[in-house]
């Protein structure tokens, strides 16, 4: 094994550029869509420009034809049909489109000691530390009564403001200091800064808390009980940048799993038409274990790939299970890049690197592989070889030493179905946080890797 690989060394003059291009795009696509909505319609509308086309307003499926669905607005499947017919299965990209975040509560609006607040409630694995004394931005949708939806977006332009958790002041922060950081800052110590001003002539009682109302009614024809029927999600502020002298790496909000979002739709992009169906599924809710119905726990992949058949003749229970079966998948999700910062939680050996490529995971899990896929060397060894064949510089990657801690991916609900999967996907530095770093070499080795798969795999 060539565990010194470096992704930018093996790249060509004119692969630089495109790595450098492909990093561009992505910044841009990251400060774009920084939540699994804003991600959906930003793959929809690129999919209307690359001539995909609504399942719904076509007929017989052909060869080459680009297929686009969407669900519910927070996940989607976008596929280009091959040549083979589908129960002979498809090669299937699986990544996921939401992060990890601060949601607002049902009643989010209080009124403390001369400030109005909104109380959330996290959403996927954080390191609460890491949120407050950082600049946040308010993403989301709210219904009202009557069916009008009302898009919020506001900290993301220069002139919008932002909103904030206020830390404990170093010199009073004694007590908090002696805590394990698990318990620093607690859940219910998330508690957003929305204002301060009094409401004039107002009520006796909460006129700040009246203030803001006032301000979400005038000016988002919000009211109070609004907040029932609304996503609300609270991200970092932060733009995503390049970091380092050499502008090597991509420091930015959401990378989990959005590197894989992006890299795989570019790669589905390329593909002219494959002998099997191309497939790339952009699944929700993973951070919270792929529950609801907008995650890969649900029935989410049967319908769709039984609306895809449905198009084409046969889609009965026995044919779409036939051709599910006879699928290959890349569960595209990222993986903890070594960082020398964190030595003793890394097992050296067996972690991935940041700049060597596409790390590809045979298990995750935690606590002896628990609910990993666990992929089968029969299909690893095609898939190294895949890569090998066409200049895709990978490495292999364990999350971290074994009982150290762990996580899951998709990969274990695609093999429900009896289709090979395997973890596959960019290694990421400070994954979860809020500013997740990824080497631009990775996320093009990345792309390269989905590509192949997509077009090549048979
Ligand atoms: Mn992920
Ligand atoms: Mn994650």
């Amino acid at each position: 094994m060539e565990k010194e690989r470096n992704a930018w060394l093996k790249a060509s003059e004119s692969e630089r550029h495109e790595m450098a291009s492909l990093g561009q795009e992505y910044i841009r696509f990251l400060n774009r869509a920084k939540t699994e909505r804003e991600t959906v319609s930003f793959l929809k509308e690129q999919a209307r420009e690359k001539d995909f086309i609504d399942l719904k307003d076509l007929g017989e499926l052909r060869p080459g034809q680009r297929v686009f669905i969407e669900h519910k607005g927070k996940a989607a499947v976008a596929a280009i049909i091959g040549q083979k017919p589908f129960a002979e299965g498809f090669n299937i990209v699986a990544s996921h489109t939401d992060t990890p975040r601060l949601d607002l509560k049902p009643v989010p609006l209080y009124e403390g000691s001369g400030m109005a607040l909104f109380k959330t409630h996290y959403y996927g694995g954080i390191k609460k530390y890491q949120w407050p004394a950082l600049p946040l931005s308010m993403h989301g949708v709210i219904v009202k009564k009557s069916g009008q939806r009302i898009e919020v977006r506001i900290g993301e332009e220069e002139n919008d403001p932002v909103f904030t958790i206020t830390d404990l002041l170093v010199h009073l922060a004694k007590d908090q200091m002696e805590k394990k950081m698990s318990e620093g800052i607690g859940g219910e110590d998330l508690n957003i800064l929305v204002g301060s001003l009094p409401l004039e002539p107002g009520p006796e009682k909460d006129k700040i808390k009246e203030g803001i109302k006032k301000i979400l009614k005038e000016k988002y024809d919000v009211e109070e009980d609004d907040f029932t029927s609304a996503e609300i999600q609270m991200v970092p502020a932060m733009k995503a940048r390049e970091i380092g002298f050499d502008r090597s790496l991509i420091g930015g909000y959401g990378q989990d799993d959005r590197v894989c979002v992006f890299t795989s739709f570019k790669a589905l992009l390329d593909v002219t038409i494959p002998s099997r169906t191309a497939v790339c599924v952009f699944a929700d809710k993973e951070e919270i274990g792929s529950v609801g119905n907008t995650g890969l726990r649900s029935y989410l992949l049967e319908n769709a790939i039984a609306d895809l058949m449905n198009h084409n003749g046969r889609s009965d229970y026995y044919e779409v299970m036939r051709a599910l079966r006879n699928s290959y998948a890349l569960s595209a999700d990222v993986n903890g890049a070594y960082d020398p910062n964190y030595e003793s939680a890394f097992e050296k050996q067996n972690s991935s690197y940041v700049g060597r490529g596409v790390s590809l995971t045979k298990y995750t899990g935690s606590r002896g592989k628990s609910e990993s896929n666990d992929a089968h060397p029969e299909y690893l060894a095609r898939i190294r070889k895949l890569f090998d064949d066409h200049d895709v510089t990978w490495q292999v990657g364990e999350l971290g030493k074994v009982d150290q801690g762990g996580g899951g991916t998709v990969a274990h609900l695609l093999s429900r179905y009896g289709m090979e999967v395997v973890d596959c996907g960019v290694a990421l530095l400070g994954m979860h946080s809020p500013f997740e770093v990824a080497a631009k070499s990775d996320i093009y080795a990345t792309f390269k890797a989905y590509r192949a798969f997509m077009q090549k795999f048979e």
